[in-house]
């Protein structure tokens, strides 16, 4: 019997297990698919306060691990693939083992949207990736293309001029949902074509010889065209992961944890959730950090009563 177990490894769950650890709770954290989360798939963090010159996200993650085990937190490798919230002990089940809970933290995050076309899923790992920072490496002096007018496309395109001879960045609208900022920097760089009011239809190529090129509709003239590419990035935003808990806690019509205003709280006592599974607006590290410091005290303070 654990007083608390921690689902996810990003800046909310370790964050929390500091603070559970620090709390002599000596939580138990099962790390899941992506040990360290969505900052192991990035590359210079340069917004998280503390690190003027910025800091790499993998090595962020590694800190952020340490700093936790430093107070006693066990850190385990497994993926939770079923829970049981409706009665305490709560139980939570990874690979073949068991585990019982006064406290569950749920900080499994959110995963990479997909276009939805049939051809980008039989080419996903064949031309076809959603981390520019995984595999932009393997498309030095090709050309690429990215899909989606935020954040996440912008930095992906940046980043991938890195190693492309010319990026294509594909948008459904004619105006960009990114950070000015970010924006900005995308624009300016000569590397970077954009492809406005254009939707990505088809994906052309085979496993064998990977992504040859895309089949492209304007949006607004109904125009088909074919983009010679050898490469897709699809950067268009992520959905929650929160499949094992669909049916017991309850979760917004997107799919994000409902939790109580100014609380990581959830419509179970004893259930707390934090970082990107219950957050469809900030999503950022720093804020993922806060609310799992928030999971931590919450915790701790309804362990007491
Ligand atoms: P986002 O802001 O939700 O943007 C998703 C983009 O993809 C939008 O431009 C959207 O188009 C487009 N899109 C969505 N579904 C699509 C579809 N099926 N087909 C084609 N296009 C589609 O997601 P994000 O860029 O991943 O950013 C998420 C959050 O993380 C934001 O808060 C962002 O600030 C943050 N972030 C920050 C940084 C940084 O500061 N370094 C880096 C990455 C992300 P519409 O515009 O038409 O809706």
């Amino acid at each position: 019997m654990r007083d608390m177990v921690i689902i996810g490894s990003g800046p909310a769950g370790l964050t929390a297990a500091v603070y559970a650890a620090r709390a002599n709770l000596q939580p138990l954290l099962i790390e899941g698919k992506e040990p360290g989360g969505q900052l192991t798939l990035t590359t210079m963090v340069e917004n998280f306060p503390g690190f003027p010159e910025g800091i790499m996200g993998p090595q962020l993650m590694e800190d952020m691990r340490k700093q936790a085990q430093r107070f006693g937190a066990e850190i385990v490798n497994g993926y939770v693939h079923a829970v049981k919230l409706t009665e305490q002990p709560f139980r939570v089940y990874y690979g073949d083992k068991e585990v019982e809970a006064r406290t569950v933290v749920i900080s499994t995050g959110s995963s990479a949207k997909l276009i939805g076309i049939k051809s980008e899923l039989d080419l996903m790992g064949h031309g076809v990736s959603t981390c520019a920072t995984c595999d932009g490496f393997f498309f030095r002096g090709k050309e690429i293309a990215v899909v989606g007018g935020g954040d996440s496309a912008m930095e992906e395109a940046t980043f991938l001029t890195k190693f492309a001879t010319k990026v294509s960045l594909i948008h459904r609208r004619d105006t960009l949902r990114a950070s000015k900022i970010m924006q900005d920097r995308a624009l300016a760089n000569p590397k970077i074509q954009f492809v406005w009011n254009t939707a990505v239809e088809e994906v052309l190529g085979d496993k064998a010889a990977g992504v040859k090129g895309l089949r492209l509709k304007n949006i607004k003239s109904e125009e088909t065209s074919v983009l010679n590419v050898d490469g897709l990035f699809v950067a268009i935003g992520h959905n929650p992961n929160t499949e094992i808990f669909r049916g017991q806690v309850d979760l917004d019509n997107r799919g994000y944890v409902r939790t109580q205003p100014f609380s990581t709280r959830t419509n179970i006592p004893g259930v707390f959730a934090c970082g990107d599974v219950q957050d469809p607006t900030f999503k950022q590290a720093i804020t993922a950090a806060g609310t799992g410091c928030m999971s931590a005290i919450e915790a701790e303070r309804w362990l007491e009563h």
